[in-house]
């Protein structure tokens, strides 16, 4: 049974979509006015695994995740650059996409805020008539929080003096913690015409709107890092379930540990960001996902370059044991007869799937359920790897694409044309060394030394033992 942790609640709850079968999730996507970093692709990774988790478990996963291209910061942004909002947009969205790409994280859609005004419009003019919401005279709307009786819950924000936000414009609203739906536009800034004037939307609105857009007026999943819950979360709640009149509008809510670096969290605006195409360029991309993908996505997590070591070490141990169980498939023949020992290994291998299963169920506990990995390439290289039949190898093979499901890591690995391609280097480096074998047989020692550095530049190093060649590839990740 599938546990979550509910941050509405503060407690472990049996996971049960409200549909029977498929699970809506709806995760904050980023402000599109700098490059994506670390701290960013830790929630989208940590997101990204719960969601193949539930997929693997066989249910249907719709995920929206939206993207944010209309905010005071992308404006002043096009302004300090002296080009347009949508310039800033439209270039930060691609360097995110590119991202999430690198990353192997897919989301079914992307919206933007930019092409949902009109929806927006429709959900302010909803809340105005249900009288949750006021026109100001400058244009901008704010939502009342006094009307709706639950503001605070998923906070635990119970006084109203901890409620105060957007300070700027206390002078016209009606209470410290109303918060702007609609903003009147100021000179110089992107407006869209609408019934209270020339403006744009705020920020909390937008998700309340995307997100029954696509996945209804309840959904199972909502997601975004713990810097979100107050005021955005909060806030989202509060429309939602003030113009649907249902609750709960979200039955679980889950939210990220911060990725820290030297003990602070990694935000822009201290200063203190990694961006990940720069990390890209000294580490692969499969071992950021590694790290990432492997610590529970609600701890706080802090990046060394340790941990990113030891992630490539991880990687590199995975991959080796993908490619020695390939081969010990086709080298090993079909089992007629398992030894005890061998039939003692089998049940090990059980036991590791089950131990995965249960760590995920439990919370998603992804850094222990990779204990689970880990201990699945110990079998393989201290017993399979010697095993006379291809049975253990064929189930470790089995149960690790079932954990590179969730992981992410090894798809390269796990493809049949991969299979194919390794199987024409093999034949076609065979071939090559054969030819040189001959050349050192004819004393043409020249080139048959070229062959060789040639080949060790592509990663292929050479052993000659008299007349005898064989041949291995040194696999280094960045
Ligand atoms: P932003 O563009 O800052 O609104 O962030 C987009 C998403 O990334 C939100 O879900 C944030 O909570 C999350 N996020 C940003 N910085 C961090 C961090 N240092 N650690 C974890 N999540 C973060
Ligand atoms: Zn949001």
């Amino acid at each position: 049974m599938l546990k979550v942790y509910n941050t509405l609640t503060r407690s472990l709850e049996e996971f049960k979509p409200l549909k029977p079968g498929i699970v809506r999730i709806y995760t904050c996507g980023p402000t599109v006015y700098d490059y994506t970093h670390l701290g960013h692709a830790r929630t989208y990774v940590a997101f990204d695994v719960i969601k193949r988790y539930l997929r693997l478990k066989g249910y249907d996963v719709v995920h929206v995740q939206n993207i944010t291209d209309i905010d005071d910061k992308i404006i002043n942004r096009a302004r300090e650059e002296g080009v347009s909002w949508k310039d800033i947009a439209d270039y930060y969205t691609k360097d995110y996409l590119e991202a999430l790409e690198k990353l192997n994280i897919q989301v079914h859609i992307h919206p933007r805020v930019s092409e949902h005004i009109q929806d927006i419009i429709e959900f302010i003019q909803a809340l105005i008539d249900k009288g949750y919401a006021y026109v100001a005279p400058s244009g901008s709307v704010y939502f009342e929080v006094d009307k709706y009786p639950y503001y605070g819950e998923l906070s635990r924000r119970f006084e109203k003096e901890q409620w105060r936000q957007e300070t700027d414009v206390l002078a016209e609203k009606k209470k410290p913690y109303d918060f702007a739906l609609w903003k009147a536009a100021k000179p110089g800034e992107p407006w869209w015409p609408s019934p209270w004037g020339k403006g744009r939307p705020g920020w909390h609105i937008e998700c309340s709107t995307m997100s029954s857009k696509y996945l209804g007026e309840q959904f199972d999943i909502h997601g975004g890092g713990q810097d979100l819950i107050f005021p955005h979360h909060e806030n989202e709640r509060a429309q939602s379930e003030a113009r649907f009149s249902k609750r709960p509008w979200v039955k679980y809510w889950l939210h990220t540990g911060y990725l820290m670096i030297r003990g602070e969290k990694m935000s822009k605006s201290l200063g203190n960001i990694i961006i990940l195409r720069d990390l890209f360029k000294e580490y692969d991309p499969r071992i950021v996902r590694l790290w990432l993908a492997t610590i529970h996505y609600r701890k706080p997590v802090d990046f060394t370059e340790e941990a990113m070591e030891q992630a490539k070490k991880n990687l590199e141990r995975l991959i080796a044991t993908v490619e020695l169980l390939k081969r010990k498939i086709k080298e090993t023949p079909v089992a007629h007869r398992l030894s005890e020992k061998e039939l003692k290994t089998l049940y090990e291998l059980e036991e590791v799937r089950r131990g995965f299963y249960n760590a995920m169920d439990n919370d998603f506990n992804a850094s222990e359920a990779f204990s689970y990995v880990y201990k699945l390439t110990t079998i393989v290289f201290k017993d399979i790897q010697y095993s006379e039949v291809n049975a253990l190898a064929l189930r470790a093979y089995q149960i690790l694409y079932e954990f590179n499901q969730v992981l992410g890591v090894l798809d390269k690995e796990f493809t049949e044309a991969t299979i194919a391609e390794v199987e024409l280097t093999e034949k076609l480096v065979d071939l090559i060394v054969r030819v040189r074998s001959e050349l050192r047989k004819r004393k043409m020692y020249d080139l048959a030394d070229s062959i060789r550095s040639e080949l060790s530049s592509l990663g292929i190093q050479l052993m000659d033992k008299g007349e005898k060649t064989t041949w291995i590839i040194k696999k280094t990740l960045s």
